[in-house]
């Protein structure tokens, strides 16, 4: 149901901003010039020795000076585009370059300065001036608002900031963000609180604004779908997309010793960049059928507006000053690619997902659903009048809204203020009754004042009710938004005049610029053409100048492959070297993995892991019963006959030891526990065999002395000495007849024996008796 084009390139756009404070003071050289006339921009590199005899020279679509006007660039650039998308076509806005160029300054500029707004307020103003304009159409106007940092999505208009948000594909509709946000708008004052809203929390939790801004992509969307009645009598509806893109900043990010967030930071960057680069080089190239949409966020949000369903316009933002050549350069020629990118636009006519059409269905459904209750009204109405046993089972049915009901409602000038009013007078009078009636019982007058009660109760319950599908569909109504009625308001008339000369001097600056770009082409052409010569000298001269020219034209081709190739050089440099931080990391990993992860559990995660293409992301896949019932439901073979898996030594150490441990199975231990003994038989004190020998030594010893202390006794006697003291003292010892060890002593008397039986030498006396 879409009406295809013939395709159509991208529009590049060029714009040097003006010399800022700090260039001037510092007195920066000037080294971008602008020709509006010709849409040129020149570029001379002072680094270079014969770059005063050869800039470079880029052509674009148009190009814009420092002293362009914010209006001029939507008038001449950006208008036809967004009239485009209130046709129903896709449209894309880009700004592109180096941070502090003027990408903000084109897309936003300054919002409360009218003459210095940017792209994106100028097209509300613009959209919704078309929508009061239009006739016999209804238009649905909704924004979103996301950013793009780290490759993660953020949406600037939800309550919660941390969320992220993933990008989903479907056949249908392509590549969308899950759960974005979109705001209905109905004015361009509303559409510009939620741009509002969305820079507050972009920048809510950047550290530094510029910096933060310089490193993410923000997205503004505006979606405008419009429903007219076709030729057919059949409403159709159009759906044209505005992406308005503000990228981070095109410069290389440095990258030294970066590590950590800042490394992974700066990667992703570059990331989303190059990878828009990669595609715009494989859509120019031709060759390549493979575009790299998927290798990042941006570009595969982007898809449709590069080499799709979309009419895109991207603007190079370029500073004029020497230091920032290198950049201007890069972003000069990354812009002359973009040029040949080739779109194929279409009107998007009744795609399935339309939210107006649905707004239609939902207020056609609401109105109905009041009808219907309005009919129950009218019905109910000249029951009620019959008499008071009426009432019984009709109030109880108006509380319930989803009953069937009858088709015979007719159509009468529905008052329903009157209604309710008359309602409640009527139950109000009703209670008064009952509570002036003396001749009730209390008890009866209690119940049928709480059944009054109860009624007005529901009767409030259904006004209620009423009144809340009403105001829905009014809300929803005041949301669809229908012109005319500006259209004989006299100086909104003259502002369209005026609107309309502005559109057709931009045409007009556009066709003259086209004409001296095939001027100058022209000449070059002519230049060959020239072959009749009066003279000799004559065409010698002209074949020098021209020999002049091609080759001042040649050199400037072979400083341009130089250039090209020292910046590819330096990008190849760029990226080793972030392959090699890269590396680096990923050795970590590993060795972290191969160290402290055991082998089957590596294993066993590698096995489950698969790469999720919808989420550019590896995930881990659940461990189900109902996925993999096989897997789980069999018993593993080490397990057979037991209960759970068992290692070989444990089957082993079970029959083998008596241990608990392997016995796994039963835990019990059935034998008992007999108590410990606390108490020890009494046992001799064992003597070593030496100790005894020489303690028994020791003790023959002592009889031997004995037997000498009877000759000492005797001589003593002999002597009439020391008294029986001395001698008892050594002459005990032999009395006590034990020894230590416990043995009988039998040795002492053998000294004895030969005199004792004799004759006694002395008065026998008690205790120096030889045994
Ligand atoms: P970027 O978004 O590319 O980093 P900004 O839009 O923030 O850059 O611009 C940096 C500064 O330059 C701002 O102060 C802005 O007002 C100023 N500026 C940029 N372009 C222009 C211009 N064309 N005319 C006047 N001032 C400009
Ligand atoms: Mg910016």
């Amino acid at each position: 149901m879409s009406k295809s084009k013939s395709p159509e390139s991208v529009k590049v756009v060029v714009r040097c901003r003006p010399m800022n404070e700090k260039e001037r003071a510092t007195k920066f050289e000037r080294v971008v010039t602008v020709d509006v006339k010709l849409g040129q921009i020149i570029v001379r590199n002072p680094r270079l020795a014969s770059a005063h005899e050869h800039p470079k020279v880029f052509t674009f679509d148009s190009v814009y000076d420092s002293n362009s006007k914010q209006i001029d660039l939507y008038d001449e650039t950006f208008r036809q585009l967004v009239d485009s998308v209130l046709l129903g076509f896709n449209g894309t806005i880009f700004a592109y370059g180096q941070t502090g160029t003027g990408k903000t300054y084109t897309m936003e500029g300054v919002r409360n300065d009218p003459e210095r707004r940017g792209v994106i307020p100028n097209s509300f103003e613009h959209i919704f001036t078309h929508i009061s304009r239009s006739q016999n159409q209804q238009y649905l106007v909704r924004a979103s608002y996301l950013e793009i940092y780290q490759e993660e999505i953020r949406d600037l208009i939800s309550k919660d900031q941390s969320h992220r948000l993933e990008l989903k594909e479907r056949p249908d509709t392509g590549v969308y963000v899950k759960d974005l946000s979109s705001f209905v708008t109905k004015s361009a004052a509303e559409i510009e609180r939620v741009m509002i809203l969305g820079n507050q929390n972009r920048s809510v939790g950047a550290t530094n604004m510029n910096e933060h801004s310089s490193r993410s992509h923000a997205i503004f969307v505006i979606t405008v779908e419009c429903s007219e009645l076709g030729v057919d009598g059949e409403n159709h509806i159009r759906v044209g997309k505005l992406n308005l893109v503000d990228l981070a900043g095109s410069e290389r990010q440095t990258k030294t010793g970066a590590q950590g967030e800042r490394l992974k930071e700066a990667t992703k960057i570059n990331l989303s960049l190059s990878a828009l680069g990669n595609v715009i080089s494989a859509l120019v190239d031709g060759r390549s059928s493979h575009i790299p949409y998927r290798d990042s966020k941006l570009t595969r949000l982007l898809q449709d507006s590069l080499g799709g369903n979309a009419r895109t316009v991207m603007v190079a933002n370029i500073g004029p000053a020497c230091y920032n050549v290198e950049e201007t350069l890069t972003t000069l020629r990354y812009s002359n690619r973009a040029k040949n990118i080739r779109n194929k636009p279409r009107i998007n006519e009744d795609p399935k997902d339309a939210l107006l059409r649905e707004f239609q269905e939902q207020i056609a459904r609401l109105k109905e659903q009041l009808e219907r209750r309005s009919g129950k009204r009218k019905k109910r109405r000249p029951r009620r009048r019959v008499g008071e046993g009426g009432h019984e089972g009709d109030l109880e049915d108006g509380g319930t809204e989803d009953e069937e009901e009858e088709e015979e409602e007719e159509e009468e000038g529905g008052d329903q203020e009157d209604y309710w009013r008359q309602q409640q007078e009527k139950l109000e009078g009703e209670r008064k009754a009952i509570m002036e009636d003396h001749s009730l019982v209390a008890e009866e007058k209690l119940r049928l004042l709480k059944e009054k009660e109860r009624k007005m109760e529901d009767l409030k319950k259904e006004k209620e009710v009423g009144e809340m599908l009403s105001a829905k569909v009014k809300a929803m109504e005041s949301k669809l938004l229908v012109g005319g009625k500006n259209i004989v308001d006299h100086t909104n008339e003259q502002q369209r005049i005026l609107e309309q000369k502005r559109h057709e001097i931009a045409e007009q600056k556009r066709r003259e610029r086209e004409m001296q770009q095939q001027v100058e082409n022209r000449d070059e052409e002519t230049l060959e053409l020239k072959e009749t010569y009066s003279s000799l000298q004559q065409e010698v001269d002209i074949k020098t100048k021209k020999l002049k020219k091609l080759f001042a034209k040649l050199q400037a081709v072979k400083a341009e492959i130089q250039d090209v190739q020292e910046a590819h050089i330096k990008e190849r440099q760029d990226l080793e070297q972030s392959q090699n931080e890269l590396t680096r990391e990923l050795k970590l990993k590993h060795l972290i993995i191969e160290n402290f992860i055991p082998m089957e559990e590596k294993n066993k995660i590698v096995s489950r892991a698969f790469f999720d293409e919808e989420d550019d992301h590896w995930k881990v896949k659940a461990i189900t019963r109902l996925e993999d019932n096989h897997q789980m439901m069999c018993r593993p073979v080490s397990a057979v006959g037991y209960r759970r898996p068992l290692s070989q030594y444990a089957r082993v150490a079970m029959v083998m030891r008596s241990e608990v441990r392997y016995k796994a199975e039963n835990l019990l231990k059935l034998e008992m526990d007999l108590p410990e003994r606390t108490t020890r038989d009494y046992e001799e004190p064992a003597i070593a065999p030496n100790v005894a020998a020489a303690l028994e030594a020791a003790l023959r010893d002592e009889d031997e002395i004995q037997v000498d202390a009877s000759g000492f006794h005797s001589s003593l006697g002999l002597m009439g000495g020391v008294g029986p003291t001395g001698a008892g003292g050594s002459l005990r010892k032999p009395k006590s007849g034990r020894s230590k060890t416990g043995k009988k002593s039998s040795t002492p008397t053998s000294p004895f024996s030969p005199s004792s039986p004799a004759s006694p030498l002395y008065p026998q006396s008690r205790g120096l008796v030889p045994k």
